[in-house]
């Protein structure tokens, strides 16, 4: 017969995973889907912390994709992606091979930036819980240090986007040194590029600042904000303190025995650098319909994608890209190229509703912001011990999804809709409380 139209969807996180299926779906018979991976398998990142205490192993969060992809009819390769070559509708694949699509879905993630600073990441002195491999590596390292306790440093980085994971591993590893009845040898300080505690690249949700604050008062965690990280020496962080003007206010010289901190993130080597398609940190232009403006059969979503910063802070501080905002970014590129393919112009816009579940193993901190930029309709944060049972919920309800092939938002429709939050623009209007 005739030869469908390829859709291509070039990573298999969090974003891309689901953004197959639901291209899947929303096209059947009309084109055919392609995943490139560059792993077999697919990893539930936001349980790595809790694999980095051994709450969890790296098993149970999991997914092998081949067989599911198969029974989905959805071809897929764990070759991995060398380079994509947008102006020939092609990508240079890691095995020489190349292959060639109609419409492409960048869901390729974050590349971890930590060469920016001497010394920093799971390469140098600090570990990581960015990747699942990481968190595994930093569970070895806990346990070893649980056997010779010091001070623990944790935080984000200057240029770091994800600030939720930084909070939540603090607070976990808090619960963990009590349950182990050490935490009474071990310092602990926070060290963030935030101006203030809880700002979460959002300017604050709610009442994270004084959710977040008091937390770490409560847990005698101590803060630096405004933070820079210049070094990292075995057992040694070197961190400057800047004030509003910029300015450095003060040096710190923090030793300690265990240490993470997330790291700035920045666009993948198989996209860096392509004029017209990326920013000058490598992330995917897109416009309000997740397509990019020059390369038009050119989609994005997830961590990806690229978006300004909320606003100057004395660091450089980005916007996080949680899990329910990328599934809107699902939603709105599966609909908009089932109606390309159907001669349409693309309509659907996402919420990017920042919502997040912050766990802190014997209790949490939520939030949910709409729109992501103050003054909000929707700016609610809330804490206790039914944040630790949601994020176990959103944990099996999404590698629930994963595993069976799902396309369906169904978490999302129950819980979230609870809170009068809806993933397209479109409808969200009216259902806002
Ligand atoms: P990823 O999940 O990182 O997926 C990108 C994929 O692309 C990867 O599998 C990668 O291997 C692949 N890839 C990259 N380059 C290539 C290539 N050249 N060829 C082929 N494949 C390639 N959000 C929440 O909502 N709730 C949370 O609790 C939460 N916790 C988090 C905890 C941590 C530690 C981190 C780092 C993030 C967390 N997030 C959380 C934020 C966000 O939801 C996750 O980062 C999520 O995994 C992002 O999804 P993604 O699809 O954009 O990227």
């Amino acid at each position: 017969g005739t030869t469908l139209p390829r859709i291509v969807v070039l990573g298999a996180g969090l974003g891309g995973t689901i953004a197959a299926y639901e291209i899947r779906d929303a096209t059947k018979g009309r084109a055919e889907v392609t995943v490139i991976s560059d792993s077999e398998d697919y990893w539930f990142v936001p349980s790595n912390p809790w694999v980095a205490v051994r709450w969890r192993e790296p098993d149970a969060i999991r997914v092998p994709l081949a067989p599911v992809m198969a029974k989905k009819g959805i071809g897929f390769t764990s070759v991995g992606a060398l380079r994509v070559h947008p102006a020939d509708q092609r990508i240079d694949l890691r095995d020489g091979t190349s292959m060639t699509y109609d419409w492409l879905v960048i869901a390729t993630g974050p590349e971890l930036a930590f060469d920016e600073i001497p010394g920093f990441g799971p390469e140098g002195h600090t570990v990581s819980v960015c990747r699942t491999d990481h968190a595994a590596h930093a569970a070895d390292a806990f346990d070893a240090f649980c056997a010779d306790p010091k001070p623990i440093v944790v935080g984000a980085a200057q240029g770091a986007s994800c600030f939720g994971p930084a909070y939540e591993f603090a607070l976990i590893l808090d619960t963990e040194l009590r349950r182990r009845k050490i935490r009474d040898r071990v310092p602990m300080t926070f060290v963030t590029s935030e101006p203030y505690v809880g700002h979460l690249g959002l300017d604050g949700v709610g009442d994270t600042k004084g959710l977040l604050e008091s937390e770490m008062r409560e847990r005698h965690i101590k803060w630096i904000t405004n933070a820079r990280v210049t070094g990292v020496e075995p057992g040694m962080m070197h961190v400057e303190e800047v004030g509003e003007d910029g300015a450095v206010k003060k040096a710190h010289d923090l030793s300690f025995g265990y240490s993470m901190l997330l790291p700035a993130f920045r666009g993948v080597k198989a996209v860096y650098g392509i004029e017209g398609l990326t920013n000058p940190r490598g992330f995917i232009l897109a416009d309000r319909h997740q397509r990019n403006p020059t390369f038009k059969n050119i989609y994005s979503l997830g961590v990806c994608v690229a978006i300004p910063p909320i606003g100057p802070t004395p660091v450089p501080v980005g916007v996080p890209k949680t899990g329910f905002m990328i599934e809107s970014m699902v939603t709105a590129v599966a609909h908009n190229i089932a109606a390309e393919l159907d001669g349409r112009e693309p309509d659907e816009v996402p919420s990017w509703n920042a919502v997040c579940l912050a766990d802190f193993g014997d209790g949490g901190v939520a939030f949910v912001a709409q729109p992501q930029i103050p003054p909000r309709n929707v700016n609610w944060s809330s804490h206790g011990k039914w944040v630790h049972l949601a994020k176990v919920g959103f944990e099996k309800y999404f590698l629930h999804k994963v595993r069976s092939g799902t396309s369906e938002p169904l978490y999302e429709k129950l819980a979230l809709n609870m809170l009068g939050i809806s993933k397209l623009k479109e409808t969200s209007k009216e259902s806002v409380r």
